[in-house]
């Protein structure tokens, strides 16, 4: 069943200030004689061409888009969603340069007095099942795996513990004094320090150690092995000191330190109880004056 356009969208102005608002490409093509669609309005007309800024505005829609591609799909969507007046959905793998993905095109009629007098369309990147589950599974900021990567491989390594007695541990690292950063440099900054401190993280760890952003400044590293103290101490040492080295960031020299929780896991415990170890541990860390590790000790 087709969609009708909400009824407090009756204004042309209207639709066109919210398409600024899309993150999608939002594109409005007047219905002509014939019918003909000449593009009106556009949030990112850049995109439409995938060449640059090209001017596309007050050009018809054939002349936008390849001849095959106008003839066998787009325009038979157009016509029926101009003649029909309600929403058309397809889905098309564009024929610009560098635009290899299938995107999904949303055809919406703008009707004024029983005709439609503009298409409204928008246009979405289609992502495969991989590219989804990647977006769910990693921190959008800094590419390292979530709170919920990091759940899931913490399940493992309790399994694993239970079944083979291998060992784990926890490292919660948290920057001291971030709040500092973000209200004298600015969030964006501080956002790019993020960055550059999850990818320091991943220099001071293992091939097979885990590092995730659980969330703001803090991060959590998941090691496991049976030689397990001797290696987390000197990762934890390690961070400490890569941590300190300055930062660089857009011409200002910075300066962090950071301060690590760490949960040596050598007997059976459930998430709860050792996150709540490397919290603690933190909190210690945080008390004494930061800028050092504290090891959980029951
Ligand atoms: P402490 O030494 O006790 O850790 O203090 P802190 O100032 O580092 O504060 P805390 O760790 O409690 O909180 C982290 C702060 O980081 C809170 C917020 O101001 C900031 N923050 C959280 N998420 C982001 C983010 O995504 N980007 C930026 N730029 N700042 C963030
Ligand atoms: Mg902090």
């Amino acid at each position: 069943m087709g969609l009708q356009m909400p009824k407090y969208l009756t204004s042309l102005t209207d639709i066109i200030s919210l398409m600024d608002f899309l993150s999608e490409v939002s594109t409005l093509y007047r219905v002509e004689e014939g019918p003909e669609f000449r593009l009106v309005a556009s949030n990112l007309t850049a995109q439409l061409t995938g060449a640059g800024s090209k001017n596309l505005y007050g050009k018809l829609l054939k002349e936008i888009v390849p001849k095959d591609d106008y003839r066998d799909i787009i325009f038979p969507f157009f016509e029926q969603a101009a003649a029909t007046q309600k929403v058309c959905r397809f889905h098309h793998k564009p024929p610009f340069p560098g635009s290899a993905d299938v995107m999904d095109v949303l055809l919406s009629p703008v009707v004024e007095n029983d005709e439609c007098t503009h298409i409204w369309v928008i246009t979405k990147q289609r992502r495969s099942t991989d590219e989804l589950e990647h977006i769910a599974f990693h921190d959008v900021l800094t590419g390292v795996p979530n709170r919920r990567f990091f759940l899931q491989r913490l399940n493992k390594s309790i399994t694993r513990y239970q079944q083979h007695q291998m060992k784990f541990a926890l490292m919660l690292i948290d920057c001291d004094h971030f709040k500092q950063i973000n209200d004298s440099m600015g969030h964006d900054i501080g956002d790019q320090l993020i960055k550059q401190v999850a990818a320091r993280l991943k220099e001071c760890i293992g091939e097979t150690d885990f590092v995730a952003r659980l969330g703001g400044d803090e991060f959590i590293i998941l090691i496991e092995e049976w030689q397990i103290e001797e290696t987390v101490l000197k990762i934890a040492d390690r961070i400490l000191l890569k941590l300190q080295e300055p930062w660089n960031i857009q011409d200002y020299s910075l300066d962090l330190t950071s301060s690590i929780g760490i949960s040596m896991i050598n007997q059976p415990h459930d998430v709860e109880s050792i996150l709540s170890f490397a919290d603690k541990a933190l909190y210690n860390a945080k008390s004494i004056g930061r800028n050092t590790y504290v090891l959980y000790q029951e």
